[in-house]
C-alpha cells in the first residue's frame, strides 16, 4: 500500500492500492489539516487490467449522508481489477460537517457559472477539471432525495415532482459518445435494483429532467455541466424519507455496482452488501493522528475529552484514516466529524512539543516490551512505564501520592478513575510523556479481559 503526502492516511483500505491524488497546494492542505477550510479529496483506485474509468462525486448536498458515506465505502473498502474508479465523497465537505444542504448556497446550481469570491470557487473549478479529463468515461452524482418518485401523483411523498428512488439524466442520448446511451443505462440499472428491494414500494424509476428544452435550474446542475461537456453522466437519488443509513448506503452502491458492470468495471469488496454487513462497516469510525503524537480510536470516544495535549495557532494536524473524517475549530474546543456526525469534542491545552521521543518501555503484564509513540497497547492486569531521563510520565485517571512522575510504578485497572478513560467503555487510558513544559507523545493503555 503507497501512502502519500496528503490528507487521509488509508489504514482504512482493506486491499489494493488506493491513490489519494493531490490536488490543492501545500498550504491549501494545511488549511485542511488543521480544520480552518475543509476541501474534498479524490481517491483513484484503478485495476491492473486496463478498462474504462467511472468518477464518483459525492456529497454536493451536505444534508444527504447517503450520497457520502456510499462513496467514502467504495473509496476505503472496494478494490478495482479491471478499468478504474474515481472517488469523490465529500464534494462540500465544510457543509457535510455542518450536515446542511449548501452553507454558502446551493453548490449544484453553481455548475454554469460562479463568482470568484464565491466560497465555493475553489472546488466547483477543481471538480470541473476533473469531470472533463479525459480518462474519465462515465460520471456519477449521489443524492438522496425527497419522497418516492412516481409518474402520477399519488401523495405529498409519492408524486412526479419526488427525487427519491430515481436514476436522473438530463437527455435521453449523447451521440457518438461512449456510453451515450444514458436512457437504457439508466434503465437497465432501474430494473436491476428492483430485485433486492427491502420494501416493495422502494423502487427505482428513471426521471428525465429534459434540461436542455424544460429545466433553466437543472442547466446550473453538474451533471448538465458534464453531459455539454459530452460526458455521460447520471445523478442517483435514494429517499430522504428512507430512514436508515445502512440500506440508504447499501441501494448506493447496488446501483454503483450496476454502473461498473455496464462499464465493464470488476472490482470486490470486503463485506457482505446488506444492511447488517454495512451497518458494521458504518459503526466503524477509524483512528485520528494528531500531530504525530497521539492516536485516537474514534469508534468509542467518548464525546468530550479535555486537557488534550496541543499547539494551538492552527499548527495542530490531524489526519483521519475514514475518508469522511474532519475537525473544526469552534469556540475553545476542536469538534471531529465522521461525515455530519459529531464523534467527539476536544478541550485543549496548548503546550510546545519540541521534545522528540520514538517509543517508551513498558512492562506488560511483567512483559518488557517497545512501543511507538501513538500507539495503543493490551494489557490484562497491569502495566508500569520504564523511567525515561528528563522525561515525566502522566497516566490520565491515575494519580500516586507525591508523585509526579507516575512511571516505575505498576497501574492496573482497579487503580483508574473511569470517567477519565478515552473511551465509553472505560478501557483506554492515555499515558502522557512530557520534558518539562514540553508534550513528547501520548500511548494509549487498552485494559482487556
Ligand atoms: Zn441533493
Amino acid at each position: 500500500m503507497r501512502i502519500l503526502p496528503l490528507l487521509l492516511a488509508l489504514a482504512l483500505a482493506a486491499f489494493g492500492d488506493v491513490k489519494v491524488e493531490k490536488i490543492w497546494s501545500d498550504d491549501e492542505i494545511k488549511a485542511h489539516e488543521s480544520g480552518e477550510f475543509l476541501r474534498f479529496s479524490l481517491y483513484k483506485l484503478e485495476g491492473n487490467v486496463t478498462g474504462a474509468t467511472l468518477l464518483i462525486v459525492g456529497g454536493v448536498h451536505g444534508d444527504e449522508p447517503g450520497g457520502y458515506f456510499a462513496p467514502s465505502i467504495l473509496a476505503s473498502r472496494y478494490k478495482i481489477n479491471k478499468g478504474a474508479v474515481w472517488v469523490i465523497p465529500n464534494l462540500n465537505a465544510e457543509s457535510i460537517a455542518r450536515s446542511r444542504r449548501g452553507l454558502y448556497g446551493d453548490m449544484n446550481r453553481k455548475f454554469e457559472k460562479i463568482s470568484a469570491t464565491d466560497r465555493d470557487a475553489d472546488m466547483v473549478r477543481e471538480v470541473k477539471k476533473i469531470i472533463v479529463d479525459p480518462k474519465v468515461d462515465l460520471i456519477l452524482n449521489l443524492h438522496d432525495g425527497h419522497g418516492f418518485y412516481r409518474e402520477r401523483w399519488e401523495s405529498a411523498i409519492f408524486n412526479p415532482r419526488a427525487w427519491g428512488q430515481t436514476i436522473v439524466i438530463d437527455q435521453k442520448t449523447l451521440t457518438d459518445v461512449k456510453f451515450g446511451a444514458m436512457d437504457e443505462i439508466a434503465k437497465r440499472v432501474a430494473d436491476k435494483m428492483s430485485e433486492s428491494l427491502k420494501e416493495e414500494h422502494h423502487f427505482f424509476r428513471v426521471r428525465n429532467t429534459e434540461t436542455r428544452y424544460k429545466d433553466e435550474q437543472m442547466q446550473k446542475s453538474l451533471t448538465y455541466f458534464a453531459v455539454t461537456n459530452l460526458k455521460p453522466a447520471f445523478a442517483q437519488e435514494t429517499s430522504k424519507n428512507i430512514d436508515a443509513l445502512a440500506l440508504k448506503v447499501e441501494y448506493q452502491l447496488r446501483s454503483i455496482e450496476e454502473f461498473m458492470s455496464v462499464m465493464g468495471i470488476e472490482y470486490e469488496r470486503d463485506f457482505e452488501l446488506s444492511v447488517k454487513g454495512l451497518q458494521a462497516v458504518l459503526d466503524n469510525s477509524g483512528t485520528l493522528k494528531i500531530n504525530d503524537k497521539i492516536s485516537l480510536e474514534l469508534t468509542e470516544l467518548r464525546n468530550i475529552l479535555r486537557f488534550m495535549p496541543l499547539r494551538g495557532g492552527n499548527k495542530d494536524r490531524f489526519v483521519f484514516d475514514h475518508p469522511l473524517g474532519a475537525v473544526k475549530p469552534i469556540d475553545d474546543r476542536y469538534d471531529i466529524f465522521i461525515g455530519n456526525k459529531r464523534v467527539s469534542s476536544l478541550y485543549p491545552q496548548f503546550f510546545t512539543d519540541d521534545c522528540k521521543l520514538d517509543k517508551a518501555a513498558i512492562a506488560i503484564d511483567g512483559v518488557r516490551v517497545e512501543k511507538a509513540i501513538g500507539e495503543t497497547f493490551e494489557v490484562k492486569n497491569e502495566f508500569k512505564i520504564e523511567p525515561i531521563e528528563n522525561v515525566r510520565v502522566n497516566v490520565i485517571g491515575f494519580s500516586a501520592k507525591g508523585t509526579q512522575n507516575e512511571s516505575a510504578i505498576a497501574i492496573a485497572k482497579k487503580n483508574m478513575v473511569a470517567r477519565f478513560s478515552e473511551d465509553v467503555r472505560g478501557a483506554i487510558y492515555r499515558v502522557e510523556f512530557y520534558r518539562g513544559d514540553d508534550f513528547c507523545g501520548m500511548i494509549n493503555a487498552k485494559f482487556v479481559k
